[in-house]
């Protein structure tokens, strides 16, 4: 018996009789319906591929998986631009072999075994390669059951997925403007920023290029500035917007941790949204020191790979927003499972949403932001017209809410023709390597 005939089963009451069977003159039991086999009758995954393209210079992975039914595939987001060939390969060489013959409908089995695939795990290569295996397979299932993802996921908890923008600028008078700009559009929060991720441009000639050593390309930051600036932009754009606006900003790991202790201190008076990421994944200790000492809300975990790094710092309360990149973690499956355990510490999502997230990632984002009761704000999208004839579907804006289509599934198709025409280019090293003042590499 397949799984329709099951559900006509019960659909027509077979098992809604013992439910009656204490009143008066109702003694028939229930028919007994065999639990079906593991995979029997199942449709089967054909091969599992990956597809990529770089439309505006940012590589972007996905997992496509073609399945024995004609028509029924899934996409998955499998983004990691810092390592995409490499993950490429984890998909091709080992999740198709993997895979191949294996039934499409038991999503959490394929995720246990795959994830123990390959003994040694946890990395963030293998858990991209992984998540876009377990989305693809979740846009399949909303496909089959003629829904889309967040309804299988429990339905909708909210009417829509409120969102913050980047406001940013070289000085803190653009920044409010930038800021401004954006409020008329309808946002309510808006992360501030000098300068762009990481505010390099902050950094005056370091002493150590004036001194003849390092590269003239060296990209440089003065925490000190960085310190001034962030102040300056919280002072100038609280005191011209007021109260009705939630301000962010992202400290990116990039100081040193009783320096932006002191900082959040001091921007606690401007009452912060949340400040992102004060410390580099190899501090985590510290922010038992911090949360001593201010009641500023604290996201953080946007490198997280692993569970270790997340589980007892949620369950201790030491952040109050949980930034994981989804497809780092290996996808939907334990992003749900993140979810629910911040639901009893009252840590509220706010999952990673920059540029290096495929489309398909920004749905996959936003179908469980609708279903969890503890979502927090998601990052916004904005993609061009050529991101939406390569990702037919993919998420739009209306006045700061990310809005998805309600097509079974994830709702995001891809035209790889197209994406074909602009393939991965040579990859940049440049934004991950910073300098301070004497030329020591600082860690994001
Ligand atoms: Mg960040």
């Amino acid at each position: 018996m397949n799984r329709r005939n099951i559900l006509q089963t019960l659909g027509l009451g077979t098992l809604g009789l013992p439910f009656m069977a204490g009143e008066a003159g109702a003694k028939e039991m229930p028919t007994f319906t065999p639990p079906r086999n593991f995979s029997d009758d199942d449709v089967k995954i054909t091969k599992v591929k990956a597809v990529a393209t770089s439309p505006h210079g940012i590589e972007l992975i996905m997992v496509k998986i073609e399945t024995n039914q004609p028509g029924l595939y899934g996409y998955g987001c499998a983004t990691f631009r810092q390592r995409a060939h490499a993950v490429i390969v984890a998909i091709d060489e080992y999740l198709d072999d993997f895979c191949r013959g294996k039934s499409v409908n038991n999503i959490e089995d394929i995720w246990q075994t795959a994830y123990v695939s390959s003994y040694w795990r946890n990395g963030p290569v293998l858990n991209n390669a992984l998540s876009g295996l377990d989305q693809a397979l979740w846009d399949i299932k909303g496909k089959m059951a003629g829904m889309p993802v967040y309804e299988l996921l429990g339905g909708k908890c909210r009417f829509a997925v409120d969102t913050y923008t980047h406001a940013s600028g070289p000085t803190p008078e653009a920044v409010l403007e930038s800021a401004q700009g954006f409020r008329e559009r309808g946002w309510r929060h808006i992360r501030i920023q000098l300068g762009g991720y990481g505010s390099t441009h902050l950094t005056q000639d370091p002493d150590y290029k004036k001194a003849g050593f390092g590269m003239p390309d060296d990209n440089t930051v003065s925490a000190m500035t960085y310190m001034k600036g962030v102040l300056d932009i919280f002072e100038l754009v609280r005191k011209e917007m007021g109260a009705d606006v939630q301000l962010l900003h992202d400290v990116h790991e990039r100081l040193q941790p009783m320096d932006v202790i002191n900082m959040i201190k001091e921007l606690e008076q401007y009452r912060p949204f949340f400040i992102e990421d004060p410390f580099s994944p190899e501090n985590m200790n510290w922010f038992k020191y911090l949360r001593q000492q201010t009641s500023c809300p604290i996201a953080m975990g946007e490198l997280f790979n692993n569970s270790n790094e997340w589980l007892n710092p949620m369950a201790e309360r030491l952040f109050d927003f949980i930034r994981i990149h989804i497809s780092q973690i290996g996808g939907i499956t334990p992003a749900m499972k993140v979810a629910r355990l911040g639901e009893w510490f009252n840590v509220r999502t706010a999952w990673h949403g920059p540029g290096d997230v495929s489309p398909v990632g920004h749905a996959a984002n936003a179908h469980i932001d609708l279903a969890i009761w503890n979502f927090g704000i998601q990052e916004a999208v904005n993609f061009s017209p050529l991101m939406y004839d390569i990702f037919p579907g993919a998420p739009t804006m209306d006045k700061g809410y990310m809005m998805i289509n309600e097509a079974p599934g994830l709702g995001v198709d891809m035209d790889e023709a197209l994406a074909k025409k602009y393939p991965l280019p040579k990859f940049n090293y440049n934004w991950t390597q910073l300098r301070n003042n004497d030329g020591t590499p600082v860690r994001p």
